[in-house]
């Protein structure tokens, strides 16, 4: 089951970008969403929530797998929920080297250092961009 605010926040971030769906019915048939389940993130698999203020990263969104940057397409086949904490990393990265940086990230001292970039105030030590891209590199 998916509780009514989740549905809410899913039905509105489908409609911020751009599709369009008469009912609650229509997405889930379109999109292919188990409504048996709480959805989680596409990418890391956790639990996603509509409670973005109390719970920000774990709040739903929705991601191009290949990002409109390298010219991925608005379309069904290609965006899934995911959590903001996902979105906000993987950035330009396609999902299938998304999954790759993830399993890198499995790698305890990698993932704080990387988080600690990306969300400051969580304990780490150096990382730099390289070149200005959304390449990491630790220093
Ligand atoms: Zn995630």
């Amino acid at each position: 089951m998916i509780p009514e605010e989740l549905k809410k926040e899913i039905f509105r971030r489908y409609s911020k970008h751009g599709f369009k769906f008469n009912n609650w019915q229509e997405l889930i048939k379109k999109t292919k969403i188990d409504e048996t389940k709480t959805p989680t993130c596409y990418y890391c698999k956790k639990q996603l929530t509509p409670y973005c203020k109390e719970n920000k990263w774990d709040c739903v969104s929705l991601d191009h797998k290949i990002p409109k940057y390298w010219k991925g397409k608005n379309s069904i086949s290609n965006v899934v929920l995911c959590c903001a904490e996902c979105n906000i990393i993987k950035g330009t990265m396609t999902s299938e080297t998304y999954f790759k940086f993830l399993d890198a990230l499995n790698d305890a001292k990698i993932k704080n250092l990387v988080f600690a970039e990306i969300f400051p105030g969580r304990k780490a030590k150096t990382m730099k961009r390289k070149n200005n891209q959304k390449l990491w590199e630790l220093v």
